[in-house]
């Protein structure tokens, strides 16, 4: 016996798909998408409760109050960072009447890493 939740997007069910059809006769429904928890894909992650992007996004957009309040921010983080610029030796092409050139010149790079604390 599988394991499944139903999509958690309230109108799963409202929209139009073959893979939603259910019934026979004069009897069918778009039913909510039924997902399988078994799989091995992306299992623990938050397509155990969504059949797709559209219908997580939905869900957010629905309910981005709600979302919101389950962990509230009400300042911005930090992260102690390093910022290091090395330069080096890098090159373009230019375009010219034989076809292109190669032209050198100093570039930079620069490299974010965090502190250690
Ligand atoms: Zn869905």
């Amino acid at each position: 016996m599988s394991n499944y939740n139903w999509c958690h997007n309230p109108d799963c069910h409202k929209i139009e798909t073959q893979s939603r059809v259910r019934g026979s006769g004069d009897n069918k429904v778009l039913r909510t998408i039924k997902i399988n928890t078994d799989r091995q894909w992306n299992k623990d992650t938050i397509w155990d409760y969504f059949c797709n992007n559209n219908c997580l996004f939905s869900f957010l957009n629905k309910f981005r109050q709600e979302v919101a309040n389950i962990r509230p921010v009400n300042k911005p983080s930090e992260t102690p960072i390093q910022v290091e610029k090395t330069k080096y030796e890098s090159h373009r092409y230019k375009w010219t009447d034989s076809g292109t050139e190669r032209v050198p010149y100093q570039a930079t790079r620069t490299t974010i890493s965090l502190k250690n604390s």
